[in-house]
């Protein structure tokens, strides 16, 4: 059985082709290469059952021929910084909608019946309570999480009118080795070349969930798995959550540097860091619970996990 992973030299794709290859499956990755990187596959690449194929999905057209004789796609392809929305939203318009929707084109030409699609808790936007389930609103506050409704909205129609069965997992923040984007690679690079001071954007007191990337790819690989056809959503998140300036802390520690380090904030209006940035968010994984899923990890663990792993890979 054959599956295509886009976007799987990033960060989460590479670690969803580790597992689907351990599992048996042949896997052909289309990645663009613009965050992506083959380092991130090298310890594959012995492996006959991995290609790799460069490939920018805003480009559709030989997407039908890539994905021919594929059984199911897991598409991690996407521009993932909330905070590009700011100031270029036609990117995220373009990355994850244009892309998406050339994706389910291809998908549909090719006969490709099964999908699995990289969404985010950021559909939620400042949800009225947390943890949030996932029959609350979906009213995203960035154009990055109105990208990634747009995406999931696209594949459900897919799925009535062509039997595509679809899955789209709204991850919380994913951690882990080989991560390279958002706040924990963020503070750790500013602490390197200022082991003094430390800017946090927003007033610290913003609170997310962290889920370990083993655990954010084994409930999705379990989502997949589901009986039954159609379109579902499923929150992937730990069930406990910190504030910035825990993970701040925990940054400290781990790099010796408790006492010496004085933090600075940057809050917008509300305490958030960035327009489009959400103050709290935490999601219900009741939904994957009844599937059988536990995170191995919580948030702090997933947090000193990936410290750890970032010091090693950034030469920290
Ligand atoms: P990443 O940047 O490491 O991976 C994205 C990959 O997609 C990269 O390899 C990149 O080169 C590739 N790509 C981007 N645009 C492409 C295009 N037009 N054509 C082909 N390839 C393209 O990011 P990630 O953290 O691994 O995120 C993976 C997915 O999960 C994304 O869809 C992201 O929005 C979603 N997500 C991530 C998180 C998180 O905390 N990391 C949380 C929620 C959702």
């Amino acid at each position: 059985m054959s599956i295509v992973v886009t976007g799987g030299a990033g960060f989460i794709g590479s670690h969803a082709v580790d597992a689907l290859l351990d599992m048996g499956f042949s896997v052909k990755v289309l990645d663009n290469f613009s965050s992506g990187r083959m380092e991130n596959l090298t310890h594959r690449s012995g492996d006959p059952r991995l290609s790799i194929v460069k490939m920018d999905l805003k480009d559709g057209s030989a997407l039908p021929e890539a994905l021919r004789g594929a059984s199911a796609v897991f598409h991690f392809a996407a521009n993932p910084e909330v905070r590009v929305s700011t100031t270029n939203p036609d990117v995220h318009f373009r990355e994850n909608v244009v892309a998406t929707f050339n994706l389910l084109e291809a998908m549909r030409r090719a006969d490709v019946g099964e999908l699995v699609f990289a969404s985010s808790s950021s559909v939620y936007g400042e949800p009225e309570r947390i943890p949030v389930g996932e029959d609350a609103p979906i009213r995203p506050v960035s154009v990055y999480g109105a990208s990634k409704a747009s995406g999931e909205n696209l594949i459900h129609a897919y799925s009535r009118l062509y039997g595509i069965k679809a899955v789209a997992m709204r991850y919380a923040n994913v951690a882990g080795p080989r991560l390279r984007h958002g706040v924990v690679p963020d503070l750790m690079l500013k602490l390197a070349k200022n082991p003094r001071q430390l800017e946090i954007l927003g007033d610290g007191t913003q609170v997310r969930s962290y889920i370990y990337v083993g655990d954010a790819v084994e409930a999705t690989v379990l989502a997949w798995r589901r009986g039954g056809s159609g379109f579902e959503a499923f929150n992937v998140g730990s069930e406990d959550w910190v504030t910035v300036n825990d993970i701040a802390k925990l940054i400290v520690e781990s790099l010796g540097l408790e006492g010496r380090v004085e933090f600075t904030y940057k809050p917008l209006l509300h305490g958030v860091g960035w327009p489009g940035d959400v103050k709290r968010i935490a999601l219900s994984i009741d939904k994957l619970k009844a599937l059988g899923f536990k995170p191995r990890h919580n948030s702090v663990e997933s947090l000193r996990l990936t410290i750890e792993a970032l010091r090693g890979e950034l030469g920290l």
